[in-house]
């Protein structure tokens, strides 16, 4: 059987593809991808219909963080001229947060830059949590504050948290060389820590970094393997004056095809289209729409994004719908198994199959846990409650959302070579698409920390 065909199958099945399979989806060629964007689609049109997620972030605390994350603008050292303050009051993040809600935005991403919270301000972050939700109505937070101590996950769920973002950004084996402050294993413990409090966990990954296909596979099974309910995918911003500024190793079609394999192994969980969209996927993002069922809305933590308007409109033309806070996000297998989301996740009288005309729950799904491939995947991993992005993480701006990685000083990925297998088999990467694209790079300059009315 053709491979799409078997992913596909697979997809529907909530089956994970082997390493090969997922391997071969980011080998294939520019000739194929149509066929490879309409078969993952298949499988997010199975447990997420057209909806489209918006979510919103609200950086509340920008730069001067002591970690060396080598993609991250706020990073110990970085020359980039972004926006710095201090911690906004609960009342400015809360009205950062409405201009969000009133586009359309149904999560709120709560940032701040840092290794992690002191409990102190994890105190200052329940206060802003519950000023964003008094001003917010039904919205769901997320908090992504970097690595967390014992408890703290545990505090920002009473405070109203509905969701931690922390993410792996990249492979183990390719972890200490875009930081060396702290370790894979630490953002492993922070991840495990939010799940175990109960909160939704969001994490995901930055491509783009120089990394291998191998290690895009590697990263995505360990996600599947910590069982997020949302992954964000960030495709690298490369911000002059942090060491990967000379990191422009994507093409858009390279972003669809790891979008599709995204899918294919995490097939029921929120995929999260996150920083760097417009930079390298720039006019096929309606087309990564038929992967993603959730995208950022606006701007990022330090750059800036398409006007929010703009991102709506390119939603309705590509036939997709924004998803209503009272439509659940994720399939009802998973807000059952995890119960996570507790925000929207679940519990909604209308149940995921009201609004997904295939029907996401009525295919008999194998029960979370099972492994029919024999792959040794952990098939729950995907299967069923939710991560969050990191401050740095998640939204990943580029660093933005996604997450603070640290790193000692790596070297910006000597010379910028695409990465083995990022060429797609046919060998042409479209001649537009292969230098950088530094105009497209913006820092932000409205929204939290200004005084101009923010992008939304
Ligand atoms: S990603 Fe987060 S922890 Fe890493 S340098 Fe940036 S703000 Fe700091």
């Amino acid at each position: 059987m053709d491979l799409l065909d078997v992913l596909v199958e697979k997809g529907l099945r909530r089956e994970p593809p082997t390493r090969a399979e997922a391997l071969a989806v980011l080998a294939t060629s520019d000739d194929d991808l149509l066929d490879v964007v309409a078969a993952a689609g298949r499988v997010r049109r199975h447990w997420f219909g057209r909806r489209v997620k918006l979510n919103y972030l609200v950086n509340l605390k920008s730069g001067l963080c002591p970690e060396d994350c080598s993609y991250c603008s706020q990073r110990l050292g970085s020359k980039a001229d972004i926006l710095k303050y201090t911690w906004l009051k609960p009342e400015e993040a809360a009205e950062a947060a409405a201009a969000g809600v009133a586009g359309g935005a149904k999560r709120v991403c709560l940032v701040a830059s840092g290794r992690g919270p002191t409990d102190r301000d994890v105190d200052r972050v329940s206060r802003t949590i519950e000023a964003v939700k008094g001003l917010n109505e039904g919205v769901e937070v997320c908090a992504c504050l970097g690595l967390l101590a014992d408890g703290q996950a545990e505090r920002l769920r009473d405070a109203g948290a509905d969701a931690y973002n922390h993410n792996l950004n990249t492979s183990e084996s390719t972890y200490g060389e875009i930081t060396t402050t702290h370790t894979y294993a630490d953002r492993v413990d922070t991840v495990e820590k939010a799940h175990g409090a109960g909160l939704s966990a969001c994490s995901g990954l930055i491509a783009g970094m120089g990394e291998s296909d191998e290690d895009l596979v590697d990263v995505v099974f360990a996600l599947r393997a910590l069982d997020p309910d949302s992954v964000p995918v960030n495709f690298l911003i490369p911000f002059e004056g942090t060491p990967l500024a000379e990191e422009w190793n994507l093409t858009p079609q390279r972003a669809l095809r790891i979008l599709a394999m995204v899918r294919f192994v995490c097939p029921d969980v929120e995929v999260r289209l996150a920083g760097g969209r417009e930079v390298h996927l720039r006019t096929l993002q309606p087309l990564a729409l038929h992967l993603a069922n959730s995208i950022f809305l606006g701007d990022y933590l330090t750059s800036e994004g398409q006007a929010g308007r703009a991102d709506l409109e390119m939603i309705a033309d590509a036939g997709f719908e924004v998803e209503g806070t009272d439509t659940p996000t994720l399939p009802r297998h998973r807000a059952e198994a995890g119960g996570a989301c507790g925000s929207a996740c679940g519990d909604d009288a209308q149940g995921p199959c009201g609004h997904d005309a295939q029907g996401p729950c009525a295919d008999g799904a194998p029960d979370r846990g099972h492994d029919p491939a024999g792959d040794g995947a952990r098939l729950e991993g995907c299967g069923g409650h939710a991560p969050a992005a990191g401050p740095c993480g998640s939204a990943g701006e580029p660093a933005a959302t996604g997450e603070p990685v640290a790193a000692g000083e790596p070297e910006p990925s000597a010379g910028s070579e695409p990465a083995a297998g990022s060429e797609p088999a046919g060998g042409s990467v479209p001649a537009a698409a292969a230098g950088p694209r530094t105009d497209l790079v913006t820092v932000r300059r409205r929204g939290a920390g200004t005084d101009l009315a923010p992008n939304a």
